[in-house]
């Protein structure tokens, strides 16, 4: 099974993603995570990608792609994967339907989460991710027993210097710039299912498996 999860920043496309990993048992690709893991170990990678993710703009083309195209061909993809941040321009999505032929594959869902831009406001502002275990939080949605603390591994709960609420706003901003042509460019490919990303976890992910499970 290979999938596409769209939608802002906020839409729950991580949440969603690790819900399909445990059913599915395929692979998260989170060109996000891999660009904070870069970030943290301090890499060539991290050092060029920091000032585009602190004022909240796309890390260029070219390195997204990159990661992308070493991240496929390994061997935990072949049973299929969950794209979650990825493409998110036109020139990305051309990109990986390049890799996706070389390697006679095709993606079977584009999956694009929905949820108005106050609530996203409201959700990014919240969220607190475990350093330790990347359990995900929100201070007043879904807070843990003990404020700062991991309820599943005790570890300490960051905000992420991206949702702060200037570079919120422009992240959403990004967004419906350029990635929002993607439900185009996947409409006319006859691939797109627009998911309502409004209820509970368990409520849209049931949704999204109604459409992948078939
Ligand atoms: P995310 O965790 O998906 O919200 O991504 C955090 C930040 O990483 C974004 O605001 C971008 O700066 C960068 N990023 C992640 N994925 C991509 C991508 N596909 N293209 C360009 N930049 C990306």
């Amino acid at each position: 099974m290979r999938l596409i999860l769209l939608g802002a920043p906020g839409a729950g496309k991580g949440t969603q993603a690790k819900k399909l990993v445990s059913k599915y048992t395929i692979p998260q690709v989170s060109t996000g995570d891999i660009l904070r893991a870069a970030l943290k170990d301090e890499t060539a990678l991290g050092v060029k990608a920091k000032a585009y993710m602190d004022k909240g703009e796309l890390v260029p083309d070219e390195v997204v792609i990159g990661i992308i195209k070493e991240r496929l061909v390994q061997e935990d993809c072949k049973v299929g994967f969950i794209l979650d941040g990825f493409p998110r321009t036109v020139n990305q999505a051309n990109a990986l339907e390049d890799t996706l032929n070389k390697l006679d594959q095709a993606i079977d869902h584009v999956l694009e989460i929905n949820v108005g831009n106050e609530e996203l406001v409201d959700r990014l502002t919240g969220r607190r991710t475990c350093k330790d275990c990347g359990a995900g939080y929100h201070v007043s949605f879904n807070p843990p027993a003990k404020e700062g603390t991991c309820d599943k591994c005790k570890g300490k709960l960051y905000q992420r210097e991206d949702d702060s609420e200037a570079t919120i706003v422009a992240r959403l901003k990004v967004y419906s710039d350029q990635t929002l042509p993607l439900t185009d460019y996947y409409k006319s490919k006859g691939r797109l299912t627009a998911i309502d990303g409004v209820g509970s976890e368990e409520e849209i992910f049931s949704r999204i498996d109604a459409v992948v499970s078939c």
